[in-house]
């Protein structure tokens, strides 16, 4: 194949890299998006917590038109203790919108199926790059070829092999799984999403559709394991007592699996003309349902960057520096839900949750954090923060 150019080089398809190349099109920069899996069929369903803030960012990404009538609104958020009194809850009406539950799937598939026209995804392997030609080299079955691009964007996940070619640290913190699945209920949900820190690990259940939630439990790996091989009525039986009948009688618990929760976080994110971005730069535990919200602040910072700066020797330090704080905090407060937090004795939990809860400045500030609203965005965001979910 004959030597392609571009401005900007993607290496990785997954919801990251697919979210930049959307806003890249609409800018106008030239580039192009290598994934090694953009030919497999996407499966299942991974319901991903967005923030009312990401719902923006999907709107200025032209994004949002063709996936919200596929997502659920969460309208309470209730937060307790399994060995604590005391709860909080968190509710639409006294702080506006609490973000929406999407397939993470379905929002790929959107996204692909627009971008599918530009012939700018590329279905092939990252192998190598050499700095010096700014070329890199990629694998599309037996054949090799080359791209030369002025900048190389990494959003290969966790396991990044660009990070690896580069031969840069990361911060690991111990691996953990998650048990994963979808309940279904009795009565209709209406919008709620519970988050339980259970004497063995914080459990997590998002509204899907009216009637089911997506449960991800994180454990460690042992109890996960544990918990997968139970017969799917005592999961039922462990999931009736965390939510001590809240919602109402659960009539059936389907899908459980485990899925590994690795949390990586590169200290130094960028190196000669390449950036990370995604899961290959901060992998978050789920607890906060944060990581896909970061990245979309960072994509979308990065693209203000660009369209300010162009591609310079200013673009990615300028780059690092909006969104230093943000990734910082989310980290820090990310791992302290995933492993501090359960450090403390019930009753110091439960008072937590109470002074939160009975503090409407306190509870605004939280929510403004947990919706992505705690540093500043790009302008051009604000505009569309202030729109419905529709
Ligand atoms: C259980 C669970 C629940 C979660 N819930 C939430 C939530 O509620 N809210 C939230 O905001 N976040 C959530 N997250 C986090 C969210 O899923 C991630 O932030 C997001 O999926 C990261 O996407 P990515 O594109 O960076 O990485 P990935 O999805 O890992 O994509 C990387 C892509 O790179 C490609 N690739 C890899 N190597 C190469 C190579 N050599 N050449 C070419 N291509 C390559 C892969 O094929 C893949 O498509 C959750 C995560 C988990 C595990």
């Amino acid at each position: 194949m004959k030597k392609q150019t571009c401005d900007v080089l993607i290496i990785g398809g997954g919801i990251v890299g697919l979210s930049l190349a959307k806003g890249l099109e609409q800018l106008g920069i030239s580039y192009r998006l290598v994934d090694e899996s953009l030919s497999k069929p996407f499966s299942g369903i991974r319901p991903l917590a967005l923030s009312k803030t990401s719902i923006a960012i999907l709107k200025y990404l032209n994004i949002w038109s063709s996936v919200w009538a596929q997502t659920t609104n969460i309208r309470n958020i209730h937060v307790s203790v399994e060995s604590a009194f005391g709860h909080l809850l968190l509710n639409e009406k006294q702080l506006e919108h609490l973000g929406a539950v999407i397939d993470l799937n379905e929002l790929q598939k959107a996204i692909c199926a627009q971008l599918h026209e530009t012939k700018a995804l590329i279905n092939g392997r990252f192998l190598s790059f050499d700095a010096k030609t700014q070329t890199v080299t990629i694998q599309q079955d037996e054949a090799f070829f080359d791209i030369e691009t002025k900048i190389i964007i990494a959003a290969d996940g966790a396991l990044s092999s660009v990070r690896k070619a580069c031969g840069l640290p990361v911060e690991l913190e111990p691996e953990q799984e998650a048990v994963i699945g979808m309940l279904s209920l009795k009565h209709p949900h209406e919008g709620l999403a519970f988050e339980r820190f259970t004497d063995i690990g914080p459990l997590a259940l998002l509204p899907w559709h009216t009637h089911d939630m997506a449960i991800v439990w994180s454990l460690s790996k042992k109890n996960a394991q544990l918990m997968r091989d139970q017969h799917f009525s005592d999961v039922k039986d462990r999931l009736e007592k965390q939510l001590a009948h809240r919602m109402g009688d659960i009539l059936s618990v389907q899908s459980i699996r485990t899925y590994p929760l690795r949390q990586i976080f590169m200290p130094v994110q960028s190196y000669q003309n390449i950036l990370f971005l995604g899961n290959a730069a901060h992998t978050l535990h789920p607890v906060a349902g944060q990581g896909f919200n970061l990245s979309l602040r960072d994509v979308v910072t990065f693209l203000s960057v660009l369209q300010e700066y162009g591609i310079s020797s200013d673009t990615f330090p300028i780059y690092l520096l909006r969104r230093k704080k943000d990734q910082e905090f989310t980290l820090k407060l990310t791992r302290f839900l995933a492993s501090g937090f359960n450090r403390f004795p019930g009753f110091i939990k439960g008072i937590g949750l109470i002074a939160l809860s009975n503090h409407l400045g306190l509870r605004q500030t939280f929510s403004n954090y947990a919706q992505g609203l705690g540093y500043p965005l790009p302008e051009e965001i604000y505009n569309f923060l202030e729109e419905g979910h529709e």
